[in-house]
């Protein structure tokens, strides 16, 4: 090799380093957890340990240490959405903005059976009518449907037809199939419906198939989370979700999916992660999707801080 040969390698060499510490830049500004859990895994209120592993106090650091200035929050079952709704004191010491929603779950069983359970049907009526110390519920969810059909369920047509009716967001861990009849069970045939797909198709939907249904419901938002093929080398977006990600900067969120304790112990590195490839986005596009699109989905204040 001639020194010429040499130097331009050196050259090269350092405009990829360049290029990748550019590109790992974290994202540093404030983030919206649009799928969160606070189930009774990790805390069963009002008892002695070891049935809380994971209090308030905990939880709430873990938001606070990330720069989360906002949850959508559920919970198996409502009991750990409305213990978080009402510490009032306690969220707003740690800056977290609590958007409740309500869980379809009393138990594990309830997964399985609620689109044909008329008595979840009822508590969901008996929650929306109580509502939360933070305010009304903003949606429904998280429920998952493992087989498509079963969005054709009479409570699942009648929970659609609800949200619709009365402005509540959806939040559904489905495949692509269930998306459209789900969205033909609202009076829009999803026009209207504000629906957040949990993983943006757990089971690995195309990405051709995740743009056809967002061009055909102007509502139908991404959440992140487990979403397989998202992040490739160095923890930065894949080439075709990067692509698609600027193409609907308004439709994407991340989120912490703590269904399970492990998720809670991991709270931090998953967030670090989000920040991760956020930072390899244009800024304005990392903004929206870490923190814009879900305050500007549930109105609250856009302009949190821009740095934790
Ligand atoms: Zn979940």
């Amino acid at each position: 090799m001639g020194s010429g040969a040499r130097l331009s390698g050196l050259v090269a060499l350092g405009l990829a380093l360049m290029g990748r510490a550019f590109a790992q830049t974290p994202y540093a500004g404030p983030l919206f957890d649009a799928h969160l859990h606070y189930n009774d895994e990790a805390c069963v209120h009002d008892t002695p340990s070891p049935g809380c592993p994971h209090p308030l106090t905990d939880v709430l650091a873990r938001m606070q240490r990330n720069g989360v200035r906002a949850v959508l929050a559920n919970s198996r079952p409502n009991a750990g959405t409305l213990a978080l709704a009402g510490a009032r004191e306690q969220t707003r010491a740690a800056g977290v903005t609590v958007v409740p929603f309500v869980r379809l779950y009393r138990n594990r069983a309830d997964y399985s059976g609620w689109f044909a359970d008329g008595t979840i049907a009822e508590m969901v009526q008996t929650e929306l009518a109580r509502g939360t110390p933070a305010g009304a519920y903003r949606g429904l969810g998280e429920f998952h449907l493992y087989d498509s059909a079963n969005a054709n369920g009479p409570v699942a047509k009648q929970l659609m037809a609800l949200a619709e009716q009365k402005d509540l967001a959806i939040l559904a861990h489905v495949d692509d199939v269930a998306i459209d009849l789900l969205m033909a069970n609202t009076p829009s045939k999803g026009q209207k419906q504000l629906l957040i797909w949990a993983h943006t198709g757990i089971s690995g939907a195309p990405v051709a198939r995740v743009d056809e249904l967002f061009a055909r419901y102007p509502r139908l938002m991404g959440e992140l989370s487990y979403r397989p093929g998202l992040t490739c080398d160095g923890g930065q977006l894949c080439p075709e979700w990067r692509a698609l990600l600027l193409k609907y900067p308004e439709r994407f969120m991340i989120g912490s999916d703590t269904w399970v304790n492990q998720r809670w112990l991991y709270y931090d590195e998953l967030m670090q992660s989000y920040r991760a490839w956020l930072g390899g986005l244009p800024a304005d596009v990392a903004r929206r999707i870490a923190w814009n699109n879900g305050a500007q989905l549930f109105g609250f204040n856009q302009n949190a801080p821009a740095t934790r």
